[in-house]
Order: structure tokens, then sequence, then C-alpha cells
């Protein structure tokens, strides 16, 4: 089942981003909030894009997002995603203000539009590793609902 050789899938966590990798394992979104000017920022940086301060910290995100833009990938050589196209690779904006990079689930690549409502959930990427995907908000509400 396990495959062999490379995966460019996974992240390299670091003593700086492991917080953000072990909170995601539980369930959720951390970023990072700025103890000086208030903004937040992702992905997790030492200091502020926006001040340069280094008084920052770890705040739960509400989980959130508006798509801002889309791909969807049918062609991907790199392990392991030969075996995942095709999938949407995008790039959120979360309700607190950062641009994530992700991908989008459970949703109809023709029912994807730019603006739309998203939420956060978590997908088990390896053993090790759990990832913040989105999908579109209320769509697991909707789904029980047509059941
Ligand atoms: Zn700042």
């Amino acid at each position: 089942m396990a495959r062999e050789g490379p995966r460019y899938d996974l992240p390299a966590p670091d003593p700086e981003t492991q917080p953000f990798w072990d909170a995601a394992r539980a369930g959720t979104l951390l970023i990072r909030r700025c103890g000086d000017c208030g903004r937040f920022h992702s992905y997790p940086r030492p200091f502020c894009p926006v001040c340069w301060s280094t008084n920052v910290e770890w705040v739960e995100a509400s989980g959130r997002a508006t798509l801002y833009t889309w791909s969807v990938v049918r062609r991907n050589d790199l392990p392991p995603f030969p075996e995942r196209v095709p999938y949407v690779a995008a790039v959120v904006d979360l309700d607190e203000g950062p641009r994530m990079m992700t991908n989008v689930v459970d949703c109809e690549f023709d029912a994807l539009e730019i603006g739309m409502p998203l939420e956060v959930l978590f997908q088990e990427t390896s053993a090790d590793v759990t990832s913040p995907v989105f999908r579109p908000r209320g769509a697991e509400r909707a789904d029980r609902g047509a059941a």
C-alpha cells in the first residue's frame, strides 16, 4: 500500500512550522497574529510581514474563507499526484485576511466560482501529516439535507 520513493506532497516541518502541523492533526487551523499591528499572516513567519515586528503569536483561525482563484490540475508527473488527478489547486482568502494555497475538495469543477464561501476541513496526507483543505461552506449540511 505504501509507496516507495520520493513524495512531493509532504511538507518539511521545522521548529517554526511544527505547531501548525501539530494543530492540523488535531483539527485546528493556526495562523499568526502580530501583537503590535494586529494583522494576521500565513504561512507562518518569525516576524510580521506588515510591520516587521517579531511580536507574533499563534491564533486559531475561523476556518472560513472565500475562493480567490483555482486551477483544475489534470496532469502532474510528480509522485504521488498522478494517482490524484484531477484535483483543484486553489488560493483562498481566509476571513482573517491572509491568502493561502490549498486544495478545494467536495465540489464539482463546474461549480467553482470566485468568491464562493469555503470552510476548512482536514485531510490525512500521510501517517504523520494532516493538511488543511477547503470545501464549499455548508456542503456537508446540504448533502445530509438531500439524503
Ligand atoms: Zn505587525
